[in-house]
């Protein structure tokens, strides 16, 4: 795998979660060599590693950061549904970040693609690990304002009023229900 191929590797994992794969991504070849990778044990956990034993490439899987969004609009929280999802599987705003990008500028730029609003950080909330797709969530409170359009990979979007939301205890759940017991809190 070179540089240039990683995106794909990161919307591969995207459309396995919607099709409720494992997430290990399929890599054949050593992208510092081009030799096979074959399966090694390091520090009792199996790598993906080079064949060739003068190299010593190593795929170590780090977790991707990822910036996601409890994005507020007209008082209520706009959940996604992105394209090939299942019918009842919605989620907060999330994507990589582009190279070069803070994760502040991110978050605001994955508001505008996937639902043409404008953003505005109220509040970081956390980082929270989404361990079943090897993800590092970095979550904010966003203000949002504008018209709505949906970007293109979003099927459909819910408005939620806060008090109405149910969350979930994966992913990007456990932020929103940080998000609504701190919300809780101030309004008490
Ligand atoms: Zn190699």
């Amino acid at each position: 795998m070179d540089a240039a191929k990683r995106p794909c590797l990161q919307i591969n994992t995207l459309n396995r979660f919607a099709e409720g794969e494992d997430c290990m991504p399929k890599m054949n070849y050593c992208p510092q060599c081009g030799k096979n990778l074959i399966e090694k044990e390091i520090n009792d956990k199996i790598y993906l590693a080079c064949s060739l034993d003068a190299c010593n490439y190593v795929f170590w899987d780090n977790p991707i950061p990822v910036v996601s969004a409890i994005a507020e609009y007209k008082d209520d929280v706009i959940l996604l549904r992105n394209k090939g999802w299942p019918e009842k599987v919605f989620g907060l705003v999330t994507g990589f970040l582009e190279k070069g990008e803070s994760p502040e500028n991110a978050v605001v730029r994955e508001i505008q693609e996937e639902i043409g609003l404008r953003g505005k950080i109220e509040k970081f909330i956390g980082l929270y690990s989404f361990i079943q797709m090897n993800q590092l969530l970095i979550v904010y409170h966003v203000k949002c304002t504008g018209e709505i359009t949906l970007g293109e990979e979003i099927q459909e979007i819910r408005h939620i009023a806060p008090d109405k939301l149910r969350t979930w205890d994966f992913g990007t759940g456990p932020a929103l229900k940080d998000w609504l017991e701190m919300r809780k809190q101030k309004n008490s």
